[in-house]
């Protein structure tokens, strides 16, 4: 994964690649991951980092959809299931069971939902996570001890899956450059290439870095851009109509007191019709989501009032002590590339499929779905790439593919469990100079080694990429990750050479963009 041998292989390739990625989140690596390890010669350009966009920013569920097997979307529902057994069957170290108890205020709710939950285990099959079960009042208590106890009368128990998006994400650009992709951060592709017959055969990027310009041809383009995907699609269709309606949601990040045990809260019905996740990660509590449809995606959206209001009111009506906002410790924001149906404005009902889509140019879109169905996502994306560029049929082989990392029980290793097999190297590190292992900041686990490893073998070329994507710092505690960020700007600078200017730019950047994840 070093990025200067990426650009190499990038512009030492004489002949066209059969496809050329554009955008580096779940979709875009998921599809640079499927077709290298069918045998096709891809490459995959990422504006920013790896990540940036919605693919770091989601409640962390690997999940089938508890809300869509009530809207009676079965196939979508089963669809998700398999593919959550498949991800926790290919990424042991990143994917994990967690009991979700829907706790009952209401006579009717525990047949009724215990009913519905049975319904999504049966679905999963050979897939399933572990059996529903109805909970007494004593017994949701004691797996939820911070519960609100008036008027509780018992609950709801069933299983999910539960990720590190980002981790898991990188983890897949390393299996996609294992399997020979191409795949590079901070390339961003300005335009589109046209061939006497009007198709698309390329794209125009800029290398961020250095500014430089380059074509890259291609048999065909595929526009993985998420949130992003129409204005790719303009630059070969100026007028092309908006495919895209995007809807984003926020989370807040509370310290581990708000829910202590290892259990998490989901609200099948808020106020608006919606569900809602009180979930433990990494040592913290996390709640959201909100559903607000918004006019144009940026990279760093910002949260509105009434959606940490709506979230804050949601948390106190079920925890008995109430979060306010000087308890978040972190606030983010993601945005849903939903493909648009009739009325934008109703975004919760908007499809939750994938859709792929052609423009007469022969750009290929594929956007919607969700983390848990990238690999689905990824299978159909590259058969209809394939079929359209007439490149010769190669049989999909990521149902088994084990994702860089493998390693079952990967959390006898702590914190450094989410690196899976790679948790030994960065012990090795820590052995080799004792000072890598001292942590970063005491508030969170991260240490030193970790920012090495981020620059050396993970492709990340910014104090961001380390605080927000590598490690979760930014997304945990924000305050806590600007008290992080001169010492591993510190650490960048001996390993990329840095100047002294550049690495003070690098603490004032990072500083600014964590005012972002706070609330004032
Ligand atoms: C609030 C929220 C919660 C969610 N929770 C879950 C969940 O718990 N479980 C689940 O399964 N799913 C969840 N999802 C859905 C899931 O996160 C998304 O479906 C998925 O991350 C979308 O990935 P993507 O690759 O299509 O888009 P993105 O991750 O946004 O990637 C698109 C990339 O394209 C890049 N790009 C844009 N333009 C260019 C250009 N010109 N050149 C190069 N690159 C470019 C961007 O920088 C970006 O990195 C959630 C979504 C949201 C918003």
């Amino acid at each position: 994964m070093n990025r200067q041998e990426m650009f190499d292989r990038l512009l030492a390739r004489r002949t066209p690649w059969d496809m050329v990625v554009v955008g580096g989140g779940a979709t875009g690596v998921g599809i640079a991951v499927d077709a290298a390890s069918r045998g096709y010669a891809v490459a995959l350009l990422e504006q920013h980092d790896f990540g940036k966009g919605t693919s770091s920013r989601s409640t962390k569920l690997v999940h089938g959809g508890v809300r869509y097997l009530e809207q009676g979307n079965i196939s979508l529902v089963m669809e998700a299931l398999r593919e959550r057994g498949i991800l926790r069957q290919n990424a042991p170290h990143l994917v994990s069971n967690l009991a979700f108890v829907v706790p009952n205020y209401d006579w009717w709710e525990a047949p009724f939902y215990g009913l519905g939950l049975k319904v999504y285990n049966v679905l999963a099959g050979k897939y399933g996570f572990g059996h529903s079960e109805i909970l007494s009042r004593e017994e949701t208590l004691q797996r939820l001890p911070t519960i609100k106890t008036e008027g509780l009368r018992g609950g709801v128990v069933y299983y999910d899956g539960q990720f590190d998006d980002s981790r898991l994400l990188i983890n897949l650009v390393q299996t996609g450059a294992e399997q020979g992709a191409v795949l590079l951060n901070y390339v961003q592709v300005v335009g589109l290439t046209k061939g006497g017959d009007g198709f698309v055969d390329g794209v125009v990027a800029r290398d961020v870095e250095s500014g430089r310009e380059l074509q890259v041809p291609a048999t065909i383009v595929i526009n993985a851009t998420g949130a992003f995907a129409d204005g790719v699609r303009r630059l070969a269709e100026p007028t092309a109509a908006p495919l895209i309606a995007p809807s984003q949601g926020i989370h807040l990040v509370f310290d581990r007191s708000f829910l202590p045990g290892d259990s998490a809260i989901m609200v099948p019905h808020t106020r608006d019709g919606r569900v809602m996740f009180a979930i433990p990660w990494h040592g913290h509590t996390l709640v959201g989501t909100t559903d607000t449809p918004i006019d144009a995606p940026s990279l760093e959206p910002r949260p509105f009032e009434e959606e940490v209001a709506f979230i804050l009111e949601t948390a106190a009506q079920y925890l008995h002590k109430a979060p306010t906002r000087t308890d978040v410790l972190s606030v983010f924001v993601g945005i849903r590339p939903l493909v648009r149906s009739g009325d934008s404005k109703l975004t919760a009902a908007l499809s939750r499929d994938h859709t792929i889509h052609i423009d007469a140019s022969g750009l290929l879109t594929t956007a919607g779905g969700k983390w848990t169905t990238y690999r689905q996502m990824a299978e159909d994306t590259v058969n209809q790439a394939a079929e359209l560029a007439r490149l010769p049929e190669k049989p999909c082989v990521t149902k088994t593919l084990n994702i860089h990392g493998f390693l079952p029980h990967a959390d006898r290793y702590g914190a450094l469990g989410v690196y899976g097999s790679d948790a030994l190297a960065i012990q090795d590190l820590m052995r080799a100079d004792p000072a890598l292992g001292e942590p970063l900041q005491a508030a969170l686990p991260y240490t030193r080694a970790e920012v090495v490893w981020a620059v050396r073998v993970e492709a990340a070329r910014t104090v961001e990429d380390v605080l927000a994507r590598r490690c979760r710092a930014l997304v945990l505690n924000a305050k806590a990750a600007v008290e992080m960020a001169p010492e591993v700007a510190a650490l960048m600078a001996r390993e990329l050479q840095w100047s002294d200017e550049r690495a003070r730019q690098e603490v004032a950047a990072f500083a600014e963009l964590a005012e972002r994840y706070q609330l004032r």
